[in-house]
Protein backbone atom coordinates (compact mmCIF):
# COMPACT_ATOMS: atom_id res chain seq x y z
CA UNK A 1 0.00 0.00 0.00
CA UNK A 2 1.46 3.24 -1.04
CA UNK A 3 -0.66 5.13 1.83
CA UNK A 4 0.41 5.10 5.67
CA UNK A 5 -2.12 3.23 7.36
CA UNK A 6 -2.69 3.07 10.84
CA UNK A 7 -3.47 -0.34 11.20
CA UNK A 8 -6.33 -2.51 13.72
CA UNK A 9 -4.66 -4.54 16.52
CA UNK A 10 -3.34 -7.22 15.01
CA UNK A 11 -4.23 -11.31 16.40
CA UNK A 12 -2.20 -12.73 14.33
CA UNK A 13 0.49 -15.57 15.96
CA UNK A 14 4.25 -14.16 16.68
CA UNK A 15 7.35 -15.21 17.81
CA UNK A 16 7.67 -18.25 19.64
CA UNK A 17 3.97 -19.44 18.27
CA UNK A 18 5.29 -19.25 15.03
CA UNK A 19 6.04 -22.78 14.98
CA UNK A 20 7.44 -24.25 11.80
CA UNK A 21 4.58 -25.49 9.03
CA UNK A 22 5.16 -28.61 6.98
CA UNK A 23 2.79 -31.11 5.23
CA UNK A 24 0.72 -32.85 2.91
CA UNK A 25 -3.03 -31.63 1.71
CA UNK A 26 -5.55 -32.88 -0.50
CA UNK A 27 -6.46 -29.30 -0.80
CA UNK A 28 -4.49 -25.84 -0.26
CA UNK A 29 -6.43 -22.24 -0.06
CA UNK A 30 -4.51 -19.45 0.20
CA UNK A 31 -6.51 -16.35 1.73
CA UNK A 32 -9.29 -16.62 4.59
CA UNK A 33 -11.28 -13.69 3.14
CA UNK A 34 -14.41 -13.67 0.52
CA UNK A 35 -12.69 -16.48 -1.83
CA UNK A 36 -11.09 -18.24 0.37
CA UNK A 37 -13.71 -19.35 3.20
CA UNK A 38 -16.33 -19.68 0.09
CA UNK A 39 -14.01 -22.30 -1.80
CA UNK A 40 -13.46 -24.11 1.83
CA UNK A 41 -16.68 -23.71 2.81
CA UNK A 42 -17.71 -25.88 -0.45
CA UNK A 43 -15.63 -28.54 0.46
CA UNK A 44 -16.97 -29.14 3.93
CA UNK A 45 -18.10 -32.56 4.24
CA UNK A 46 -16.14 -34.08 1.48
CA UNK A 47 -13.67 -35.87 3.17
CA UNK A 48 -10.80 -34.21 2.14
CA UNK A 49 -7.74 -32.48 4.24
CA UNK A 50 -8.11 -28.94 3.35
CA UNK A 51 -5.89 -26.35 5.16
CA UNK A 52 -6.43 -22.72 4.63
CA UNK A 53 -3.75 -20.20 4.86
CA UNK A 54 -3.99 -16.60 5.79
CA UNK A 55 -1.20 -14.12 7.05
CA UNK A 56 -4.18 -12.57 9.96
CA UNK A 57 -6.16 -14.39 12.00
CA UNK A 58 -9.86 -15.33 10.40
CA UNK A 59 -12.06 -12.06 10.37
CA UNK A 60 -9.13 -10.01 11.46
CA UNK A 61 -8.19 -7.42 9.00
CA UNK A 62 -11.17 -5.51 7.46
CA UNK A 63 -10.47 -3.58 4.19
CA UNK A 64 -13.85 -3.03 2.69
CA UNK A 65 -17.13 -1.00 3.03
CA UNK A 66 -18.64 -4.51 3.80
CA UNK A 67 -21.55 -3.54 1.36
CA UNK A 68 -23.27 -6.15 -0.60
CA UNK A 69 -26.48 -7.30 -2.21
CA UNK A 70 -28.91 -8.89 0.53
CA UNK A 71 -29.90 -11.70 -1.33
CA UNK A 72 -25.90 -12.76 -1.20
CA UNK A 73 -26.27 -13.01 2.43
CA UNK A 74 -29.73 -14.58 2.63
CA UNK A 75 -28.85 -17.26 0.23
CA UNK A 76 -25.87 -18.12 2.14
CA UNK A 77 -27.25 -18.02 5.44
CA UNK A 78 -25.13 -15.09 6.84
CA UNK A 79 -28.19 -12.79 7.52
CA UNK A 80 -27.32 -12.51 11.33
CA UNK A 81 -23.91 -10.43 10.26
CA UNK A 82 -26.20 -7.80 8.20
CA UNK A 83 -25.96 -4.52 10.15
CA UNK A 84 -28.29 -2.48 7.92
CA UNK A 85 -30.50 -2.28 4.48
CA UNK A 86 -30.91 -0.08 1.94
CA UNK A 87 -33.78 0.66 -0.44
CA UNK A 88 -32.33 3.61 -2.45
CA UNK A 89 -29.13 4.82 -3.50
CA UNK A 90 -28.18 8.26 -2.95
CA UNK A 91 -26.67 9.88 -5.60
CA UNK A 92 -24.92 14.07 -5.26
CA UNK A 93 -23.07 15.27 -7.67
CA UNK A 94 -21.97 19.16 -8.04
CA UNK A 95 -24.91 19.78 -10.34
CA UNK A 96 -27.56 18.00 -8.03
CA UNK A 97 -28.72 15.05 -6.26
CA UNK A 98 -30.71 11.77 -6.87
CA UNK A 99 -32.23 9.10 -4.97
CA UNK A 100 -32.81 6.03 -7.04
CA UNK A 101 -35.02 3.31 -5.29
CA UNK A 102 -33.07 -0.29 -5.94
CA UNK A 103 -35.18 -2.58 -7.53
CA UNK A 104 -33.22 -5.57 -4.51
CA UNK A 105 -31.58 -3.88 -1.37
CA UNK A 106 -28.20 -3.47 -0.55
CA UNK A 107 -26.91 -4.35 2.75
CA UNK A 108 -23.95 -3.93 4.83
CA UNK A 109 -22.46 -6.25 7.40
CA UNK A 110 -19.97 -6.96 9.86
CA UNK A 111 -16.60 -8.25 8.18
CA UNK A 112 -15.55 -10.21 11.50
CA UNK A 113 -19.18 -12.00 12.16
CA UNK A 114 -19.38 -13.01 8.09
CA UNK A 115 -15.85 -14.52 7.83
CA UNK A 116 -16.75 -16.49 11.40
CA UNK A 117 -20.34 -17.53 9.75
CA UNK A 118 -18.64 -18.72 6.84
CA UNK A 119 -15.76 -20.66 8.72
CA UNK A 120 -18.22 -21.91 10.93
CA UNK A 121 -19.41 -24.05 8.04
CA UNK A 122 -16.27 -25.09 7.04
CA UNK A 123 -14.43 -28.58 8.37
CA UNK A 124 -10.55 -27.61 7.03
CA UNK A 125 -7.95 -26.26 9.32
CA UNK A 126 -6.54 -23.27 9.24
CA UNK A 127 -2.98 -21.70 9.97
CA UNK A 128 -1.39 -18.10 10.27
CA UNK A 129 1.51 -18.03 7.43
CA UNK A 130 2.28 -15.46 5.01
CA UNK A 131 2.67 -16.93 1.49
CA UNK A 132 5.89 -16.25 -0.15
CA UNK A 133 4.93 -17.86 -3.48
CA UNK A 134 5.87 -21.14 -5.01
CA UNK A 135 8.91 -23.32 -4.10
CA UNK A 136 10.63 -25.87 -6.71
CA UNK A 137 8.94 -29.26 -6.33
CA UNK A 138 10.78 -31.60 -4.94
CA UNK A 139 8.77 -34.65 -4.64
CA UNK A 140 8.07 -35.86 -8.03
CA UNK A 141 4.42 -36.40 -7.42
CA UNK A 142 2.91 -33.97 -9.29
CA UNK A 143 1.69 -31.40 -6.13
CA UNK A 144 2.27 -28.09 -5.81
CA UNK A 145 4.45 -27.07 -3.25
CA UNK A 146 3.84 -23.31 -1.56
CA UNK A 147 6.54 -21.34 0.16
CA UNK A 148 5.27 -19.56 3.44
CA UNK A 149 7.29 -17.70 6.16
CA UNK A 150 6.71 -20.73 8.31
CA UNK A 151 7.64 -23.55 5.92
CA UNK A 152 6.86 -25.14 2.38
CA UNK A 153 3.58 -26.92 2.23
CA UNK A 154 2.23 -29.26 -0.89
CA UNK A 155 -1.23 -30.26 -2.38
CA UNK A 156 -2.53 -31.10 -5.69
CA UNK A 157 -5.26 -28.59 -5.37
CA UNK A 158 -3.82 -25.06 -4.29
CA UNK A 159 -6.30 -22.15 -4.51
CA UNK A 160 -5.18 -18.35 -4.65
CA UNK A 161 -7.34 -16.37 -2.66
CA UNK A 162 -4.90 -13.67 -1.77
CA UNK A 163 -6.22 -10.45 -3.08
CA UNK A 164 -4.55 -8.47 -6.22
CA UNK A 165 -1.25 -9.43 -5.38
CA UNK A 166 -2.02 -13.20 -6.84
CA UNK A 167 1.33 -14.26 -5.36
CA UNK A 168 1.22 -17.88 -6.52
CA UNK A 169 1.73 -16.38 -10.25
CA UNK A 170 5.02 -15.34 -10.48
CA UNK A 171 4.16 -14.76 -14.52
CA UNK A 172 1.47 -12.45 -13.88
CA UNK A 173 2.75 -9.93 -10.80
CA UNK A 174 0.78 -6.63 -10.93
CA UNK A 175 2.76 -3.32 -9.97
CA UNK A 176 1.08 -0.48 -8.83
CA UNK A 177 0.39 2.11 -9.93
CA UNK A 178 1.56 0.82 -13.40
CA UNK A 179 -1.01 -2.10 -13.32
CA UNK A 180 -4.77 -1.55 -13.67
CA UNK A 181 -5.26 -1.07 -10.22
CA UNK A 182 -8.22 1.27 -8.80
CA UNK A 183 -7.05 2.56 -5.44
CA UNK A 184 -9.44 2.37 -1.90
CA UNK A 185 -9.31 4.54 1.14
CA UNK A 186 -12.02 4.73 4.38
CA UNK A 187 -12.51 5.63 7.35
CA UNK A 188 -15.29 4.40 9.80
CA UNK A 189 -16.03 6.93 12.73
CA UNK A 190 -19.17 6.55 14.90
CA UNK A 191 -21.99 7.87 13.33
CA UNK A 192 -25.44 7.04 11.88
CA UNK A 193 -27.40 7.51 8.78
CA UNK A 194 -30.43 6.07 6.92
CA UNK A 195 -29.05 5.94 3.03
CA UNK A 196 -26.29 4.57 1.28
CA UNK A 197 -24.88 7.28 -0.63
CA UNK A 198 -22.43 8.17 -3.53
CA UNK A 199 -20.37 10.91 -4.80
CA UNK A 200 -19.46 12.00 -8.29
CA UNK A 201 -17.44 14.68 -7.70
CA UNK A 202 -14.27 15.77 -9.06
CA UNK A 203 -13.68 17.72 -6.14
CA UNK A 204 -13.23 14.70 -4.36
CA UNK A 205 -11.73 12.28 -7.02
CA UNK A 206 -10.91 13.37 -10.89
CA UNK A 207 -12.06 9.36 -11.71
CA UNK A 208 -13.64 7.23 -9.29
CA UNK A 209 -16.29 7.79 -6.40
CA UNK A 210 -16.86 8.49 -2.77
CA UNK A 211 -18.92 7.09 -0.71
CA UNK A 212 -21.02 6.51 2.75
CA UNK A 213 -22.13 3.21 3.92
CA UNK A 214 -23.79 3.37 7.66
CA UNK A 215 -23.53 0.02 9.44
CA UNK A 216 -25.80 0.42 12.58
CA UNK A 217 -23.68 2.78 14.50
CA UNK A 218 -20.75 3.71 12.46
CA UNK A 219 -19.97 5.26 9.16
CA UNK A 220 -18.08 3.77 5.97
CA UNK A 221 -16.64 7.21 3.99
CA UNK A 222 -14.17 6.38 1.33
CA UNK A 223 -13.25 7.61 -1.96
CA UNK A 224 -11.95 5.33 -4.81
CA UNK A 225 -10.28 6.75 -7.43
CA UNK A 226 -9.92 4.70 -10.80
CA UNK A 227 -6.32 6.55 -11.80
CA UNK A 228 -3.70 4.72 -9.20
CA UNK A 229 -1.87 7.42 -9.05
CA UNK A 230 -4.60 9.84 -7.44
CA UNK A 231 -3.79 9.75 -3.75
CA UNK A 232 -7.19 9.24 -1.73
CA UNK A 233 -6.14 9.95 1.56
CA UNK A 234 -6.67 13.77 1.80
CA UNK A 235 -10.22 13.70 0.01
CA UNK A 236 -11.33 10.81 2.06
CA UNK A 237 -10.85 13.28 5.08
CA UNK A 238 -12.24 16.27 2.99
CA UNK A 239 -15.49 13.90 2.87
CA UNK A 240 -15.45 13.27 6.47
CA UNK A 241 -15.23 17.14 7.28
CA UNK A 242 -17.85 17.98 4.57
CA UNK A 243 -20.20 15.32 6.29
CA UNK A 244 -19.51 16.72 9.92
CA UNK A 245 -20.32 20.10 8.84
CA UNK A 246 -23.57 19.16 6.41
CA UNK A 247 -24.98 16.79 9.28
CA UNK A 248 -25.72 18.93 13.04
CA UNK A 249 -25.02 16.68 15.50
CA UNK A 250 -22.53 14.31 13.81
CA UNK A 251 -19.01 14.08 15.41
CA UNK A 252 -17.04 12.51 12.51
CA UNK A 253 -13.99 13.63 12.98
CA UNK A 254 -13.93 13.77 16.62
CA UNK A 255 -11.45 10.74 16.38
CA UNK A 256 -8.24 10.18 15.39
CA UNK A 257 -9.03 8.81 11.65
CA UNK A 258 -8.16 4.93 11.24
CA UNK A 259 -7.63 4.35 7.33
CA UNK A 260 -8.09 1.13 5.60
CA UNK A 261 -7.87 0.56 2.26
CA UNK A 262 -6.29 -1.15 -0.53
CA UNK A 263 -5.39 -1.73 -4.64
CA UNK A 264 -8.68 -2.73 -6.01
CA UNK A 265 -8.19 -5.19 -9.66
CA UNK A 266 -10.63 -3.37 -12.28
CA UNK A 267 -9.53 -5.90 -15.07
CA UNK A 268 -10.18 -9.28 -14.92
CA UNK A 269 -7.29 -12.14 -15.30
CA UNK A 270 -7.07 -15.56 -15.93
CA UNK A 271 -8.56 -18.07 -13.44
CA UNK A 272 -6.09 -20.76 -13.76
CA UNK A 273 -2.34 -21.00 -14.24
CA UNK A 274 -1.56 -24.70 -15.43
CA UNK A 275 -1.88 -26.01 -11.70
CA UNK A 276 -3.02 -23.04 -9.61
CA UNK A 277 -6.91 -21.84 -9.30
CA UNK A 278 -7.57 -18.50 -8.72
CA UNK A 279 -10.50 -16.65 -6.99
CA UNK A 280 -11.42 -13.07 -6.32
CA UNK A 281 -9.59 -9.97 -6.56
CA UNK A 282 -6.46 -12.43 -7.55
CA UNK A 283 -8.40 -13.10 -10.69
CA UNK A 284 -9.32 -9.82 -11.22
CA UNK A 285 -13.71 -11.16 -10.04
CA UNK A 286 -13.70 -7.49 -8.87
CA UNK A 287 -16.77 -5.80 -10.43
CA UNK A 288 -15.40 -2.40 -12.58
CA UNK A 289 -16.87 0.74 -12.30
CA UNK A 290 -18.48 -0.06 -9.27
CA UNK A 291 -15.60 -1.40 -7.48
CA UNK A 292 -18.04 -4.40 -6.07
CA UNK A 293 -15.96 -7.38 -5.56
CA UNK A 294 -17.43 -9.23 -2.35
CA UNK A 295 -20.39 -10.92 -3.90
CA UNK A 296 -17.96 -12.09 -6.91
CA UNK A 297 -14.99 -13.21 -4.34
CA UNK A 298 -18.36 -15.50 -2.80
CA UNK A 299 -19.96 -16.47 -6.76
CA UNK A 300 -16.04 -17.40 -8.49
CA UNK A 301 -15.34 -18.87 -4.96
CA UNK A 302 -18.33 -21.05 -4.77
CA UNK A 303 -17.99 -22.61 -8.21
CA UNK A 304 -14.81 -23.18 -7.90
CA UNK A 305 -15.32 -25.11 -4.63
CA UNK A 306 -17.76 -27.13 -6.12
CA UNK A 307 -15.30 -28.35 -8.70
CA UNK A 308 -12.79 -28.90 -6.58
CA UNK A 309 -15.25 -31.05 -4.39
CA UNK A 310 -16.09 -33.31 -7.66
CA UNK A 311 -12.11 -33.97 -7.91
CA UNK A 312 -11.54 -35.09 -4.25
CA UNK A 313 -14.72 -37.49 -4.35
CA UNK A 314 -13.22 -38.77 -7.62
CA UNK A 315 -15.85 -37.23 -10.13
CA UNK A 316 -13.22 -35.60 -12.54
CA UNK A 317 -10.11 -34.67 -12.50
CA UNK A 318 -8.15 -32.01 -11.86
CA UNK A 319 -7.68 -30.89 -15.84
CA UNK A 320 -11.30 -31.36 -16.26
CA UNK A 321 -11.86 -29.05 -13.21
CA UNK A 322 -9.78 -26.16 -14.61
CA UNK A 323 -11.11 -26.78 -17.55
CA UNK A 324 -14.60 -26.13 -16.12
CA UNK A 325 -13.72 -23.50 -13.75
CA UNK A 326 -11.64 -21.41 -16.83
CA UNK A 327 -14.71 -22.11 -19.20
CA UNK A 328 -17.16 -20.59 -16.22
CA UNK A 329 -15.41 -17.53 -15.49
CA UNK A 330 -14.59 -16.52 -19.12
CA UNK A 331 -17.99 -17.14 -19.85
CA UNK A 332 -18.12 -13.64 -17.85
CA UNK A 333 -15.09 -11.93 -19.57
CA UNK A 334 -17.54 -9.54 -21.60
CA UNK A 335 -19.29 -8.21 -18.91
CA UNK A 336 -16.26 -6.89 -17.08
CA UNK A 337 -15.01 -5.27 -20.30
CA UNK A 338 -18.30 -3.83 -20.64
CA UNK A 339 -18.27 -2.02 -17.00
CA UNK A 340 -14.05 -1.37 -17.67
CA UNK A 341 -15.56 0.54 -21.15
CA UNK A 342 -18.11 2.43 -18.74
CA UNK A 343 -15.45 3.40 -16.30
CA UNK A 344 -13.08 4.49 -19.22
CA UNK A 345 -15.51 7.02 -20.11
CA UNK A 346 -16.97 8.53 -17.12
CA UNK A 347 -13.88 10.97 -16.54
CA UNK A 348 -14.54 12.12 -20.20
CA UNK A 349 -18.34 13.24 -19.64
CA UNK A 350 -18.18 17.24 -18.98
CA UNK A 351 -19.66 17.84 -15.54
CA UNK A 352 -22.02 19.73 -16.54
CA UNK A 353 -23.56 16.87 -18.45
CA UNK A 354 -23.40 14.31 -15.99
CA UNK A 355 -26.22 16.12 -13.92
CA UNK A 356 -28.82 16.05 -16.22
CA UNK A 357 -27.28 12.27 -17.00
CA UNK A 358 -27.90 11.34 -13.97
CA UNK A 359 -31.66 12.41 -13.51
CA UNK A 360 -32.53 10.79 -16.80
CA UNK A 361 -30.77 7.34 -15.88
CA UNK A 362 -32.91 7.73 -13.09
CA UNK A 363 -35.92 6.93 -14.70
CA UNK A 364 -38.00 3.73 -13.02
CA UNK A 365 -37.76 1.31 -15.70
CA UNK A 366 -34.28 2.26 -16.22
CA UNK A 367 -32.90 1.83 -12.94
CA UNK A 368 -34.75 -1.34 -12.37
CA UNK A 369 -33.35 -2.78 -15.59
CA UNK A 370 -30.03 -1.99 -14.96
CA UNK A 371 -29.53 -3.04 -11.22
CA UNK A 372 -31.11 -6.41 -12.30
CA UNK A 373 -28.97 -7.01 -15.03
CA UNK A 374 -26.01 -5.55 -13.03
CA UNK A 375 -27.32 -8.38 -10.03
CA UNK A 376 -27.22 -11.06 -12.73
CA UNK A 377 -23.72 -11.20 -13.20
CA UNK A 378 -22.99 -12.73 -10.02
CA UNK A 379 -26.74 -14.03 -9.26
CA UNK A 380 -27.39 -14.98 -6.01
CA UNK A 381 -29.30 -17.94 -7.13
CA UNK A 382 -26.08 -19.72 -7.21
CA UNK A 383 -25.33 -19.63 -3.64
CA UNK A 384 -28.49 -21.71 -3.15
CA UNK A 385 -27.82 -25.52 -2.21
CA UNK A 386 -27.26 -26.64 1.21
CA UNK A 387 -23.69 -28.08 2.16
CA UNK A 388 -24.74 -32.13 1.94
CA UNK A 389 -26.39 -31.32 -1.35
CA UNK A 390 -23.43 -30.54 -3.28
CA UNK A 391 -24.30 -32.56 -6.61
CA UNK A 392 -27.55 -30.66 -6.48
CA UNK A 393 -25.35 -27.62 -6.11
CA UNK A 394 -23.16 -28.52 -8.99
CA UNK A 395 -26.40 -29.35 -11.66
CA UNK A 396 -27.51 -25.77 -10.52
CA UNK A 397 -24.55 -24.44 -11.13
CA UNK A 398 -24.04 -25.64 -14.26
CA UNK A 399 -27.59 -24.69 -15.55
CA UNK A 400 -26.79 -21.44 -14.06
CA UNK A 401 -23.26 -21.70 -16.34
CA UNK A 402 -25.96 -22.60 -19.16
CA UNK A 403 -28.38 -20.07 -18.86
CA UNK A 404 -25.52 -17.38 -18.55
CA UNK A 405 -24.12 -18.99 -21.75
CA UNK A 406 -27.22 -18.49 -23.36
CA UNK A 407 -27.61 -14.58 -21.95
CA UNK A 408 -24.73 -13.66 -23.33
CA UNK A 409 -25.40 -14.96 -26.89
CA UNK A 410 -28.15 -13.47 -26.99
CA UNK A 411 -26.90 -10.35 -26.11
CA UNK A 412 -24.24 -10.72 -29.24
CA UNK A 413 -27.01 -11.54 -31.39
CA UNK A 414 -28.68 -8.26 -30.40
CA UNK A 415 -25.52 -6.43 -31.05
CA UNK A 416 -24.34 -7.80 -34.02
C1 LIG B 1 -11.74 0.72 0.66
C2 LIG B 1 -12.45 -0.42 -0.05
C3 LIG B 1 -13.83 -0.56 0.08
C4 LIG B 1 -14.48 -1.60 -0.59
N1 LIG B 1 -15.83 -1.74 -0.42
C5 LIG B 1 -16.48 -2.78 -1.01
C6 LIG B 1 -17.87 -2.97 -0.77
O1 LIG B 1 -18.52 -2.26 0.00
N2 LIG B 1 -18.49 -4.00 -1.40
C7 LIG B 1 -17.80 -4.84 -2.24
O2 LIG B 1 -18.42 -5.76 -2.81
N3 LIG B 1 -16.47 -4.68 -2.47
C8 LIG B 1 -15.79 -3.70 -1.85
N4 LIG B 1 -14.44 -3.56 -2.05
C9 LIG B 1 -13.72 -4.57 -2.87
C10 LIG B 1 -13.55 -5.86 -2.04
O3 LIG B 1 -13.00 -5.54 -0.77
C11 LIG B 1 -12.64 -6.90 -2.70
O4 LIG B 1 -12.99 -7.06 -4.06
C12 LIG B 1 -12.78 -8.24 -1.95
O5 LIG B 1 -12.30 -8.09 -0.63
C13 LIG B 1 -12.06 -9.38 -2.64
O6 LIG B 1 -12.10 -10.53 -1.83
P1 LIG B 1 -10.94 -11.62 -1.88
O7 LIG B 1 -11.32 -12.69 -0.92
O8 LIG B 1 -10.66 -11.99 -3.28
O9 LIG B 1 -9.61 -10.85 -1.41
P2 LIG B 1 -9.29 -10.09 -0.07
O10 LIG B 1 -10.52 -9.69 0.64
O11 LIG B 1 -8.29 -9.05 -0.44
O12 LIG B 1 -8.58 -11.21 0.80
C14 LIG B 1 -7.28 -11.66 0.58
C15 LIG B 1 -6.82 -12.40 1.82
O13 LIG B 1 -5.51 -12.90 1.60
C16 LIG B 1 -4.67 -12.55 2.67
N5 LIG B 1 -3.32 -12.38 2.14
C17 LIG B 1 -2.91 -11.50 1.20
N6 LIG B 1 -1.61 -11.69 0.92
C18 LIG B 1 -1.19 -12.72 1.69
C19 LIG B 1 0.04 -13.42 1.84
N7 LIG B 1 1.13 -13.11 1.12
N8 LIG B 1 0.09 -14.46 2.70
C20 LIG B 1 -0.99 -14.82 3.43
N9 LIG B 1 -2.18 -14.19 3.34
C21 LIG B 1 -2.28 -13.15 2.48
C22 LIG B 1 -5.25 -11.27 3.26
O14 LIG B 1 -4.89 -11.14 4.62
C23 LIG B 1 -6.75 -11.51 3.06
O15 LIG B 1 -7.34 -12.16 4.15
C24 LIG B 1 -13.75 -2.52 -1.40
C25 LIG B 1 -12.36 -2.38 -1.53
C26 LIG B 1 -11.71 -1.34 -0.85
C27 LIG B 1 -10.22 -1.23 -0.97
Amino acid sequence: MAESLSMPERATKRGGERTPLSGRYDVLICGASFAGLAVARELSGSGASVMVLDRYEIGERQTSACGIPTSWLRAMGLMASERQRFDSLLVHTPHGDRRFPLPWSFSTFDYRELCDLLWHDCDASFETAKVNGRAAPTNGSGDIEVETDRGVLSAPLVVDALGWRRVLDPGDRYQPPAAPLSRGLEVHPHGQGKDMEVWIDRRYVPAGYGWSFPADDELRIGIGSFDPRFHVRETTQLLTDDLDRERPGSDLTGQPPEYQGNWIPHKIRSACDGDVFFAGDSAGHCLPLTAEGIRTALYFGIVLGRELRDVVEGRQSRERAAARYASFHDRHEWKFRWMLRVQRLIPRIPPRVLGPMIRLLGARRIVNWSFDHYLKIAPPELAAGSPDDKQGANQQQRDAGDALGAERDLVEAEQA
